[in-house]
């Protein structure tokens, strides 16, 4: 059996479902379970519904309305008037409705989890009602009945006896009557309250009931021709990798490559399933195949860029070297605030450390530094981190930049500019 995934910038669109379908249709013969992320940009407006609401901010019910209308266009140029997918959408969105009317009670990463999961559970409705209009028999399943996750809302953490038993138990003998469509990003606690995955983690989804099913393959459909050592968006004459190792792919989402959620590659390579990158509107081309055994051909680095990177410099008030004793203290704090280390350094009397700006996290981190440490920081940088270089692209790439930091290793290099 094959598992695909669609993401957001596939399904953005009326034309984007009527892609999806021809795809689908190719693979006709296979059993197939289809996940699918929120539409377009709409977890982004779902997230800032969501801030709306935390601080009653007037423009609640427009972010809110914006969201139904896009998603209300994209329905009528698709289906007749009447469809029972109009219903199933409203109905979905009510659920919005009743949690803003009240205010806040519970956490925001709760609140956050309820509201912003609804984004795949409507695009999912959509997509199920299309394929089975153009002749796909296709069944609607709620991913938050086979993805079990602890309580951790916003990061939810799966509980992986649980979920392959659940899916082992129901999911093949679906596949048996057509097509199993559903949401990506989305996981379910014990008391039946909604997690999500993490941003981005509809591709950890599909790896998670593909390593269950002990699926022969898993295609995340894409708006590029697949893996590119570099984003297009930044570079010019960039080049699709055929194959690439599964560690390969590690170190890429490691360092903040975005094509591939970080937690994808593990459970996937555990159970020895390829993970093929293809383009969506060339479904026939190759597009990228990772895998074990690849033949990694690196005729250009890979180039991953990471903006908004704050560097801190931290050194003791009493001067002291930076110790294991003051190193343990650091990282302690780091952890406590929930922030992920980039790159850092250290020398006798400083330790250098980037790492992603997040106001509140950052402000949180200095006061507690700040009893014991001084603290200097630079912000809006640029952390750069470049695989399989040579002193050629390291010339071009930094030509007009400020080094503020640098690091080398034998396959890596990352800099910290400005
Ligand atoms: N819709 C979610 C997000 O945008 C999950 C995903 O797209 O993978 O983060
Ligand atoms: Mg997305």
């Amino acid at each position: 059996m094959l598992v695909f995934k669609f993401g957001g910038a596939s399904v953005k669109d009326a034309e984007g479902l009527v892609n999806l379908v021809k795809v689908v249709k190719k693979f006709d013969g296979n059993k197939i379970l289809i996940v699918v992320s929120a539409m377009g940009k709409t977890t982004n407006a779902l997230e800032k519904l969501v801030n709306a609401y935390f601080n009653q901010n007037i423009n609640l019910n427009q972010i809110f309305d914006e969201i139904k209308q896009y998603h209300e266009d994209i329905l009528k140029q698709l289906f007749e008037p009447g469809h029972s997918v109009f219903d199933e959408v409203a109905n979905t969105f009510v659920e919005i409705d009743w949690i803003i009317e009240e205010e806040p009670q519970d956490s925001f990463d709760f609140i956050y989890d309820q509201i912003v999961s609804i984004g795949e559970l409507v695009s999912t409705r959509i997509v199920n009602a299309y394929l089975n209009i153009n002749g796909i028999k296709s069944q609607w399943l709620d991913a938050r009945g086979f993805i079990h996750t602890d309580n951790t809302y916003r990061e939810g953490q799966v509980q992986w006896n649980k979920t392959q038993k659940s899916i082992i138990e129901r999911v093949p003998k679906l596949l048996e009557k057509g097509i199993v469509l559903t949401q990506g990003f989305l996981g379910g606690t014990s008391e039946n309250f909604t997690t999500t995955l993490g941003r981005e983690g509809s591709d950890y989804s599909a790896a998670i009931f593909a390593a269950c099913l002990g699926a022969e393959s898993v295609t995340t459909w894409k708006d590029v021709p697949g893996i590119l050592n570099a984003d297009p968006k930044h570079f010019k004459d960039t080049i699709k990798f055929d194959e690439l190792t599964y560690n390969e792919a590690i170190e890429m989402t490691f360092y903040g490559a975005s094509v591939i959620h970080p937690k994808t590659i593990k459970p996937l390579q555990n159970a020895h399933i390829p993970l093929l990158v293809k383009p969506f509107y060339n479904p026939i081309a190759e597009g990228t195949v990772i895998k074990e055994n690849a033949t990694n051909i690196f005729i250009k680095p890979i180039i991953i860029l990471k903006e908004n990177q704050v560097l801190i410099s931290i050194t003791a008030k009493d001067y002291s070297f930076i110790s294991e004793n003051n190193l343990s203290e650091i990282f302690l704090l780091f952890a406590k605030n929930n922030l992920k280390i980039n790159m850092m350094q250290s020398s006798a009397l400083s330790f250098s450390v980037s790492f992603d700006y997040v106001e509140a996290k950052f402000i949180s981190l200095l006061n507690s530094l700040k009893e014991r440490y001084k603290v200097k920081y630079n912000n809006n940088l640029l952390l750069i981190t470049l695989r399989h270089y040579t002193e050629t692209n390291l010339k071009d790439l930094t030509a007009n930049k400020t080094i503020l930091l640098e690091q080398k290793s034998r396959n890596t290099i990352q800099l910290v500019v400005s």
